[in-house]
């Protein structure tokens, strides 16, 4: 794996980023870096804008709450964009924050929001979900911001799915029996298909939502063990597992 530098602290910004150029901090950022970071004029900054790859930068204090970045050199070459999709059915705003940002974490590159019969989260606050994924990919080390698809409702959302693409369902009432077996068994990991994972909401999918899905190609239903998990914690579990045995984390 790469080694990146996690002792300098990473932004995501908007701007171009080319060597001398002279970047505003906006007040959050300024009051990040310089109050709570505590960092100084001697302090390297990591950037980067989901384009051209990871700056290091300098920072100039023009006053006690607001600084400027000078962009120095690249650090990183832009690397591919994350190709796995997430599927979720929105959840109350703590855990959604968190499932957020741990999908963020665990490598996805497109979050798909799904309004499910039983979503308890019918008005998604999408810059709230954006903001959550900037965070997570500033403290993950990855260079890009994954994402985030319009919400869309179930079939919709199956729909849209590339038919090439394994989607892995977490389903409750799948049999127990050894995910990672069953997900050798439908992709060859020398040479996976691009991949899609599907997670439900508090109250589970209704059955006649698990038939929908069980009728598309292409997809695989996975117990994640004899418990039930809740939708954030599932999340973990099935990203780890999908990532191990067909990911980025092989
Ligand atoms: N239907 C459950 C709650 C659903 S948990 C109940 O009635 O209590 C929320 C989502 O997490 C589920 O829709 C499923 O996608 C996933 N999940 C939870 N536990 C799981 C398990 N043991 N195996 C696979 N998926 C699981």
């Amino acid at each position: 794996m790469a080694a990146y530098d996690f002792t300098a602290p990473r932004l995501y910004v908007e701007a171009q980023l080319l060597p001398g150029a002279t970047l505003p901090l906006d007040r959050a950022q300024a009051n990040y870096l310089l109050n709570v970071l505590r960092r100084g004029p001697t302090d390297p900054v990591l950037l980067f804008n989901g384009r051209d790859g990871e700056w290091s930068a300098e920072i100039a204090p023009t006053g006690r709450k607001s600084a400027d970045l000078i962009v120095r050199e690249r650090t990183r070459q832009q690397p591919e964009r994350a190709d796995l999709h997430y599927l979720f059915a929105p959840l109350k705003t703590a855990r959604l924050d968190y499932m957020a940002q741990k999908a963020v974490e665990m490598g996805v590159g497109t979050l798909r929001p799904v309004l499910t019969r039983y979503t308890q989260n019918e008005r998604l606050n999408i810059d709230r979900l954006r903001s959550n994924t900037i965070e997570a990919a500033e403290q993950c080390g990855i260079l890009e911001i994954p994402v985030i698809q319009d919400v869309a409702k179930l079939p919709a959302a199956l729909a849209d799915l590339n038919p090439l693409r394994l989607l892995v369902f977490c389903d409750e009432d799948a049999s127990v029996s050894d995910p990672i077996l069953a997900l050798r068994q439908v992709a060859n990991p020398a040479a996976p298909p691009p991949l899609a994972v599907l997670v439900g909401p508090e109250g589970g999918f209704a059955p006649e939502e698990r038939a929908l899905i069980l009728e598309r190609p292409n997809t695989v239903a996975l117990s994640l063990g004899p418990r039930i998990l809740r939708a954030d914690t599932a999340a973990v579990a099935v990203l780890s597992l999908v990532q191990s045995v067909l990911g980025d984390a092989r």
